[in-house]
């Protein structure tokens, strides 16, 4: 085989990249019809995109709020999650997943993941579950849906509720029914990196017409339908999300169907490609997807068979012109905010260590979202790259 880039040899792809976030006229036009108006809050772009998105992901109701963290925050807050209770997470997570248990004075407990799909692991879920546990929060991670059915046994028979945080989830679907209204509820972030954005902001799903209300009374300053603006029933915030925000998300919403299914094609590509290759594991779909997002795209390296470490495997792929990374490089109760160490808050946590977690934050790569927009040709590019540097892994 070729020589590798990292070595002087010529780079296997030239790929100019999609630019993220996807924008054009329309989005202009969405905002300066807003501007004109004057209506910047509470307006018509904010109720059609709430539907719209609600729609999307076959869920009956959708309640917007100014980030994806706020959004698991209200969930538990409404629900009735606090001090003393346990609620329970994954591992392999954003910080915003357990940031949302201690916001609300509740104490996070770690779980494991599953390596097929770097997913919650429901077998450690009812090994962590104790009396203290009010709610499990599963991540559907990379936009793979954590393994509800057994989840929503597991919660129904202990009396828990289930919050999804769908922040990867935008767009998939499991046995038809959307992510984020699988679980009582589910939180969506719009975040700028996020595969539709609005620079900042969220949405709370759920089918529970009850929960919905109590939910957006939450994010408006605790006003009731039907009372008085001056009049407050509930302990609340206001998390309300502007029309401008609302109407670029209405633009973005219309062209994320589309998107998905590229991106799904083309992880298909990688899939088949990747898998082929000693050395690197793929993550496989679990069959009950009816459709799948892709936050990012994942591959394991065996870093015992390459021979190499996973930082000079992504330099070699860099240099082949693949835009790859590490992705977390520890699992979230390894930061300060729990363990104390370097200044941090070292608050309580349980659950930890996570031994697939462990491996995970040593040996996955991401390959981003708008990546997965370029043409199929760049994926099969990624592919030979892959092999190129896997064949040479033992040179690095
Ligand atoms: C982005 C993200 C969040 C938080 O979303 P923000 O809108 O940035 O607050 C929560 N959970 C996961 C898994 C995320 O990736």
């Amino acid at each position: 085989m070729a020589k590798l880039a990292i070595a002087g040899g010529r780079p296997e792809l030239r790929v100019r990249w999609p630019k993220w976030p996807v924008r054009d006229r329309h989005e202009e036009r969405a905002l300066l019809r807003v501007l004109r108006s004057g209506l910047w809050y509470r307006g018509e772009n904010v109720r059609k995109f709430e539907e719209g998105f609600a729609r999307f992901q076959a869920a009956g109701y959708g309640v917007t709020c100014n980030s994806g963290t706020a959004a698991l925050e209200i969930s538990l807050a409404v629900l009735g999650v606090g001090r003393g209770d346990e609620v329970i997470v994954p591992a392999y997570t954003f910080v915003a997943t357990a940031g949302a248990v201690l916001r609300v004075g509740a104490k996070p407990v770690f779980a494991d993941i599953l390596p097929e799909n770097l997913c919650i692991d429901p077998a450690d879920v009812a090994r962590k579950m104790g009396p203290r546990t009010r709610a499990i929060i599963p991540v559907h991670f990379a936009g793979h849906i954590a393994d509800m059915d057994r989840l929503k046994k597991l919660a129904r028979r202990k009396g828990v509720h289930i919050i999804e945080d769908a922040c990867h989830a935008w767009g998939s679907r499991w046995r038809g029914k959307g992510a984020g209204a699988i679980g009582d509820c589910g939180a969506f972030s719009f975040q700028v990196s996020k595969n539709i954005t609005a620079g900042d902001g969220g949405i709370i799903l759920t089918d529970d017409e009850s929960l919905a209300g109590r939910l957006r009374n939450f994010t408006n300053v605790g006003r009731k339908k039907g009372g008085a603006w001056y009049e407050h029933y509930t302990t609340s915030t206001n998390a309300r999300m502007t029309e401008f925000q609302a109407a670029i998300l209405g633009e973005q919403l219309k062209r994320l169907g589309r998107q998905t299914m590229k991106r799904q094609a083309n992880a298909r590509i990688l899939d088949r490609g990747l898998a082929a290759i000693p050395g690197i594991r793929t993550v496989v779909t679990d069959p009950r997807h009816t459709r799948r997002a892709y936050h990012m795209y994942c591959f394991r390296l065996d870093l015992e068979r390459l021979g190499t470490t996973r930082s000079r495997f992504l330099s070699a792929l860099s240099a082949e012109g693949v835009p790859c990374t590490a992705g977390y490089g520890i699992p979230l109760y390894a930061n300060p905010l729990f363990t104390g160490k370097k200044g941090g808050a070292g608050v309580p946590s349980r659950g930890a260590p996570c031994p697939e977690v462990e491996r995970v934050v040593r040996d996955c790569c991401w390959i981003m979202h708008q990546n997965l927009l370029a043409p199929g040709s760049a994926m099969r590019g990624i592919v030979r790259a892959a092999a190129k540097v896997a064949d040479h892994s033992a040179e690095l």
